[in-house]
């Protein structure tokens, strides 16, 4: 099984190395680390996931589905440890479970919305996104109705340390944060919604204050606050 993931991740590794705008000077870059645990197999569309989800260059461990009772459980999820923006890699901390989907969806937002938001906006490369969790099994805030954490398929996003050691949290800079700090997370916020089909910030409501929450992957429309 771990021959069959590494043939599929060196093919998805070599395809994405070849969109990227001027990579045909650099040597290739080594394929990102990847670890089949145990018996997981996965065929059809969830092996086409992790596929993708290695063509982002991330760096992820599959975990064993898991069904936890009460509406709550872990399928097709990956543990992710590192992602790749255009020139460096960055790191992701109190990430859980993450459903393979979601974690795409993250690594393509996490390098072509955040890091070059950073570096464009900020003029600093991401060291590090933090975030308050992935697979939590609760409900949404003040309802009856299980949340997307309870399937793993929603994080929560609490700030962005740059590499020139600044850090741009959704409490402290949303509202009081400096112009291009302001700017940033608006410029993140908005790309976030091209990605995910749900995304709420501190405009939706006081439970989002200090962070956003982004769930589930773009299919056209999404609901965007
Ligand atoms: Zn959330």
């Amino acid at each position: 099984m771990f021959r069959r993931f590494s043939a599929l991740f060196l093919v998805a590794s070599l395809t994405a190395c070849s969109v990227l705008p001027g990579d045909s000077k650099q040597a290739p870059r080594a394929p990102a680390r990847q670890q089949a645990s145990g018996p997981i197999d996965r065929g059809g569309a969830a092996g086409q996931c992790l596929s993708e989800l290695g063509q982002m260059q991330a760096d992820f461990t599959p975990l064993p589905d898991r069904y936890l009772g009460k509406g709550c459980s872990n399928l097709n999820t990956v543990k992710l440890s590192g992602l790749h923006g255009d020139l460096e890699t960055f790191s992701v901390t109190n990430l859980g479970p993450v459903t393979c989907s979601t974690a795409t969806a993250f690594a393509g937002w996490a390098r072509y919305g955040a890091d070059r938001a950073a570096r464009q906006i900020l003029g600093s490369p991401l060291k590090r996104i933090e975030t308050f969790g992935s697979y939590n099994c609760r409900n949404v805030a003040g309802s009856n109705r299980r949340s997307a954490h309870a399937t793993a398929d929603a994080i929560d996003i609490s700030a962005f340390v740059l590499a020139n050691g600044q850090r741009i949290s959704v409490l402290g800079d949303w509202s009081k944060g400096s112009s291009a700090e302001r700017r940033f997370l608006r410029v993140v916020h908005e790309s976030a919604c091209k990605r995910f089909a749900t995304v709420l910030g501190p405009e939706y409501n006081a439970a989002h204050l200090d962070h956003l929450h982004i769930e589930g992957t773009n299919e056209g429309k999404s609901y965007c606050r």
